[in-house]
């Protein structure tokens, strides 16, 4: 499959890897927005949040990557806060259609986002 970040979670493409586990990985954005940007993302090929396959795994597995998504928060000592932004869709600013969160952190974030 054609996907950035299928190559970049079976290693066929570098990035700065932070974390990986079975189902995840996650790697430094190469564009950062914050001191932390970070993207979490499955290694399943799920095309965004709106492409759930099977509701009960992908419930699993977004539940697993919630679970990550913090624990990597406190490794990179966001102990202020963190903001965790799914993009999703044309309309929600979605660039690369393989489901990911951004983890962003480090300073303080602004209300609405643009
Ligand atoms: P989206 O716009 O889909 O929510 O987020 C995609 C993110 O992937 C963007 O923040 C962009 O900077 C990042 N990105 C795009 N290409 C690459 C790449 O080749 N490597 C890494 N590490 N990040 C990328
Ligand atoms: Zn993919």
């Amino acid at each position: 499959m054609d996907c950035l970040f299928c190559k970049i979670a079976s290693g066929d493409i570098p990035a700065k890897k932070v974390f990986e586990d079975e189902v995840a990985i996650a790697i430094h954005d190469i564009n950062p927005q914050a001191p932390v940007h970070l993207l979490v993302l499955p290694r399943k090929h799920i095309a965004s949040l709106a492409h759930m396959h099977s509701p009960d795994e992908d419930r699993t597995l977004l539940g697993n990557l919630l679970a990550s998504v913090n624990r990597i928060a406190a490794e990179q000592l966001l102990i202020h806060g963190y903001r965790i932004v799914i993009n999703t869709g044309s309309d929600g600013g979605q660039t690369v259609n393989h489901l990911h969160f951004h983890l962003l952190g480090g300073r303080g974030m602004e209300w609405p986002p643009g």
